[in-house]
């Protein structure tokens, strides 16, 4: 932390960012193959995915729709015309030689994602935003049969989305990349799993000295597979970087490989530039020509998304930001707290709820708050309940554990268990001036100075009335009695 200050003193950083995300289609970009993580090798190919010549593709319209989708939703222009390329290099994950991408002519064009970082907001633009199938996957066994090639993932569709050189920081790439996740799970187009690949990023690094225009030489960082591994891998490149330009030398444009165990980046290979690729028009492929009514029918049916719902949240319900932040980390959070609410529950005390109790359940127990077994209903008759004063606050969290495995409301489970509170005064002054008689030199103390004793008596009550008293009637009497 220290020594990315000094640097940040002399050197102004400059990230881009390529991520890749697998569409979670059914079938792959150009065949009819399965598109399904971790089946048997090999078993979801055919001539197509595996490039066996004469094989024709065919483009997956619904590959097509996800990517407007994306676009739309980030505030990208939909091209009318867009176009696939071939991308040639040879690779033995790769059969055809070349892989099906988009060039010069993507399907979405600029657009912007808002991120949060350090309690500011930020707009990240984006170049571009492409379609293209993915490579198979080498698998570099250890039984000495050498390296075997798995083309189950070739030709999954993918896209691409480039952002232009505007981050500043690994935390700013992590908070890009989180809210990029994001929008991606709520439009439901891809699964987000990072160690399953779903989500992959490269990130290109350079800098220049403060104040000066032109960027430096970039480099470009792969094999990140977490969040943290990105924002790393990032600040230690900078670090790298700044340590060699410091000594006086100079940064060659490079690939290199981010070593998550060692907290490293090694070298893999000088950078290829766009011609090394040999780009063109892929024969094969009719060019992606969209109506005006294609786009408007996708647009016509965009949600909300994470950065509108958190305003939202704070503005309509009052919330504090830092508690919209995480009701609406999720879509399917965002919605159990909205359904809940509908179900006549008080947006603050059921935001508090949710983050603190409900969401401690989920974790505890690898539940999905899509398939809670509480309903929202079930769950605002229990905030009833407590704001009825039926029932105390941590009496109301022993019933929700109780309703997470049986199907009775609230109410029922108050009345079965005999678990209503006391709030008749005098059934409470009762059972305050039984205790006081039993504890005559703390009552002493406690009038000659010593209030902290009040939460001593507090909890005798309580144990006496197994916890099911009204906490701020038996506060008043108890004051009073003790006062007196
Ligand atoms: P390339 O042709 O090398 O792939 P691009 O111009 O396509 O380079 O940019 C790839 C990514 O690198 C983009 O995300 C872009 O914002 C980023 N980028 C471009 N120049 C720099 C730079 N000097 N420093 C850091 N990132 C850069
Ligand atoms: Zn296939
Ligand atoms: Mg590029």
């Amino acid at each position: 932390m220290k020594k990315i200050n000094s640097i940040l003193e002399k050197w102004d950083p400059i990230i881009g960012l390529e991520v890749h995300a697998q569409l979670s289609t059914k079938t792959k970009m150009f065949c009819g193959c399965i598109n399904k993580y971790g089946d048997f090798p090999n078993k979801n190919t055919c001539p197509t995915c595996l490039g066996l010549p004469g094989a024709l593709p065919v483009v997956n319209k619904i590959a097509i729709d996800y990517a407007i989708k994306l676009g739309l939703s980030v505030g990208s222009n939909i091209t009318k015309f867009s176009r696939f390329a071939r991308k040639n290099y040879f690779y033995p994950d790769l059969t055809k030689g070349y892989q099906i991408s988009q060039y010069d002519e993507p399907i979405c064009e600029g657009g912007k994602i808002i991120i949060r970082c350090n309690d500011q907001i930020k707009s990240i633009e984006l170049t571009r935003i492409h379609l293209e199938e993915d490579a198979g996957k080498s698998i570099h066994s250890n039984n000495n049969l050498g390296t075997e090639v798995d083309f189950n993932r070739c030709g999954v569709p993918l896209v691409e989305i480039v952002s232009e050189p505007v981050i500043k920081s690994g935390e700013e790439a992590k908070s890009y990349l989180t809210r990029l996740k994001q929008i991606l799970e709520y439009l439901d187009i891809c699964d987000c799993n990072l160690e399953k690949g779903n989500l992959r990023c490269d990130a290109n690094v350079s800098i220049r000295p403060k104040g000066q225009k032109e960027f430096g030489t970039k480099t470009e960082l792969k094999n990140m597979n977490s969040f943290r591994g990105v924002e790393r891998g990032i600040n230690s490149e900078i670090e790298r970087q700044a340590e060699i330009l410091n000594n006086g030398g100079k940064i060659n444009q490079v690939t290199l490989l981010w070593n998550e165990v060692d907290q490293v980046a090694e070298v893999m290979r000088s950078k290829e530039d766009a011609h090394d690729y040999r780009y063109f028009p892929d024969p094969d492929l009719v060019p992606i020509s969209l109506e005006d009514n294609d786009i408007k029918k996708i647009k016509s049916d965009l949600i909300e998304l994470p950065f509108d719902k958190e305003q939202r949240f704070v503005s309509e319900y009052k919330i504090p930001l830092k508690d919209a932040l995480i009701l609406s980390s999720d879509i399917n959070l965002s919605i159990y707290y909205e359904n809940s609410i509908s179900e006549g529950a008080n947006p603050k005390v059921a935001a508090n709820w949710i983050i603190g109790e409900i969401l401690s359940i989920v974790n505890e127990s690898d539940l999905e708050i899509s398939s809670f077994p509480i309903s929202p209903k079930r769950f605002s008759e229990l905030l009833d309940c407590l704001s009825l004063e039926l029932i105390n606050a941590s009496t109301a969290k022993e019933v929700l554990r109780k309703m997470l495995i049986n199907n009775f409301t609230a109410k029922e489970i108050i009345e079965n268990e005999n678990l209503a509170q006391v709030s008749d005064e005098n059934q409470l002054s009762n059972v305050v001036k039984t205790i006081i008689k039993e504890y005559p030199e703390e009552v002493e103390k406690y009038k000659a100075g010593k209030k902290t004793l009040f939460g001593f008596f507090m909890g005798k009550v309580m144990q006496t009335l197994k916890g099911k008293s009204n906490p701020k009637i038996l506060k008043n009497i108890l004051i009073e009695i003790l006062e007196n």
